[in-house]
């Protein structure tokens, strides 16, 4: 079984045909851990796949959900007390990333990494979660990425594939306009 070749210092066209620095899709974590070690890039891929060919954003952002656990101190005191603890932070939370039918415990880096989302939007699942609600989105459209910032070392078949991915949501409605600013590129 031979293996693609690394793409270090190549470079990756875009959809129209503009040159795009390659990087990898996972950036590496540097936990102890070394989580996206113990995940092929292909797997990565295929996580990311799974996720953003979900239609909206709500029902990402719920997918994620089920991707994160929280696990909250339980105490007798009045439910107000209880909420007020709740949001100082008083959880801690365990972040997965879905292989096939299986969940692999990863870090929050790497979960961020794997699935391509800010910080700031996982807080946002994340005191959901702590809140016990579901997401809703009030514009409740769909929302693609139009780059993903990618790190280097990655296989050019991999970024190739990220990059169909990125573009399907767009050609698929005729959005040709739109996939011109598609591009995976550098940090
Ligand atoms: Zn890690």
């Amino acid at each position: 079984m031979s293996k693609p070749e690394s793409v270090k210092g190549e470079e990756c066209v875009n959809y129209e045909g503009n040159v795009v620095t390659a990087k990898s899709v996972g950036d590496p974590c540097n936990c102890r851990f070394k989580c996206l070690e113990k995940i092929t890039n292909e797997q990565q891929l295929e996580a990311f796949e799974r996720f953003y060919n979900i239609a909206t954003k709500d029902e990402q952002d719920l997918y994620l959900q089920g991707l994160v656990h929280v696990s909250s101190i339980k105490t007798r005191r009045p439910r107000v007390q209880q909420f007020r603890e709740n949001n100082k932070r008083n959880s801690s939370f365990k972040y997965y990333v879905l292989i096939a039918t299986e969940r692999k415990m990863i870090c929050k880096k790497s979960f961020l990494s794997v699935y391509l989302i800010s910080n700031k939007r996982l807080q946002s699942i994340q005191q959901l979660l702590q809140a016990g609600v579901t997401p809703t989105d009030k514009r409740g459209k769909q929302e693609y990425f139009n780059k993903a910032r990618v790190f280097k070392g990655t296989f050019k078949t991999i970024q190739n594939e990220l990059l169909e991915c990125m573009l399907g949501p767009y050609l698929g409605k005729g959005d040709k306009e739109k996939s011109n600013y598609v591009a995976v590129i550098a940090d």
